[in-house]
Formats: C-alpha cells, sequence, structure tokens
C-alpha cells in the first residue's frame, strides 16, 4: 500500500473536514519554505476510531484469561442500567457475576456506566466479577492501615482502583491466591447481632 493510502486511511475520519493534502501532505516535504496559506489548522488528528466498548470488555477478559491461563466460555455482555439496578438498592450497579443452580454463569456490565468510567476502574470491575465467577471468591472486607483493600474482591473497587498501580503485582497475585487471616489477629470472633449482621473481630 502506498504512503498516499496508508496516509488517506489513518486520516479517513478528517477527509472531510481537511483538504486532503494538508493533513496527508507527503509532496511537499524538502525544499518548501514555510507556507502561508489559508487552510485550517493541521495539529494532528484525534486518534482514529476508539475501540467500541465491546471491544474494551474483550480485551480486559482477554487479558484476564492471559494473566491468569484462565479458560472459560461463560456469558460476558452488557446490559441496560435499568437490568443491572433490578436487584434493588439504591446506588448503580456496575457489574455482576450470576451463579445458577446448575452452575452455569454469566457475567454483565452496566452498558450506561462503562463509558462514562476510567480505563482503571473498568479493568478492577472486570477482575473483581471474574474473581466470583471465575475463582469462586467471595467478598474480602479487610483493609491494611491507610484503608488499603487487602484485595480485588473488597466489595467497593474505588479504594482498589487507588492502589493498584502502586501494588499491581500483589493485587493480581492475591486474586489467584487469597491471602489467609493473618495470624497476629487470632483469635478471630465472628459476631453476629440480633440485626442479623456477622463481624469478624
Ligand atoms: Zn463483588
Amino acid at each position: 500500500m502506498s504512503v498516499i493510502m496508508k496516509c488517506f486511511f489513518k486520516y479517513m475520519p478528517m477527509i472531510f473536514l481537511l483538504n486532503l493534502f494538508s493533513a496527508c501532505n507527503t509532496k511537499n516535504s524538502g525544499s518548501a519554505p514555510s507556507m502561508t496559506t489559508d487552510l485550517p489548522s493541521t495539529t494532528a488528528p484525534a486518534p482514529a476510531s476508539p475501540l467500541t466498548k465491546e471491544q474494551e470488555m474483550a480485551a480486559l477478559i482477554q487479558e484476564f484469561k492471559t494473566t491468569y491461563s484462565a479458560s472459560f466460555t461463560f456469558l460476558t455482555d452488557f446490559k441496560p442500567a435499568i437490568y443491572m439496578n433490578s436487584g434493588g438498592g439504591s446506588t448503580t450497579t456496575v457489574g455482576v457475576c450470576e451463579v445458577y443452580s446448575d452452575g452455569s454463569k454469566q457475567v454483565h456490565f452496566n452498558q450506561e456506566w462503562w463509558p462514562t468510567a476510567a480505563s482503571l476502574a473498568k479493568k478492577i470491575l472486570v477482575f473483581h466479577e471474574l474473581g466470583h465467577c471465575f475463582f469462586n471468591r467471595a467478598h474480602d472486607t479487610r483493609l491494611y492501615s491507610g484503608a488499603r483493600p487487602y484485595s480485588i474482591m473488597y466489595p467497593n473497587i474505588d479504594p482498589v482502583v487507588t492502589y493498584f498501580d502502586s501494588y499491581t503485582n500483589y493485587y493480581i497475585t492475591e486474586l489467584q491466591n487469597p491471602i489467609a487471616l493473618n495470624t497476629i489477629q487470632y483469635p478471630i470472633t465472628f459476631s453476629t447481632t440480633a440485626d442479623g449482621l456477622c463481624s469478624e473481630n
């Protein structure tokens, strides 16, 4: 493919806005002095078509599979917010892992939330839901001092997002190999109170 054609495809989204040769000027290299023209600014165009949300999700699921040499075929898809929030509660549900009595599983992500979220939050969410559905992990509510979660399985992904870049290897390893309770914390008392909540002390 010629340079002209490569350039044409690279800048295809721009051709209706900019003169082709102003965006794709491969003929004027060399002796041309600085030009003054009426052409629009030729600042770099926005990156060509960003990934769709389906492509982003597929890439993150593939990253999970590669990271953990994991293999699974259960459904992963997007659902509208009205489906995601049908379980009740006042906060928006952004991801779910559903496990059915026959052992089948499905993972859904909130299609309205997804385009508004930071890329790292989306990665942590995908790994969290697959932590449930692939590694069969429950939530881990423990925190280190400074409020750093023990696990991606903390029931709120926001603090995990905060600490993930500084503790990437820790979190990736922990998801596959949950950290046991530290013996320093013994004795451990699980107390169920009259309101039905069970807490660990
Ligand atoms: Zn969860």
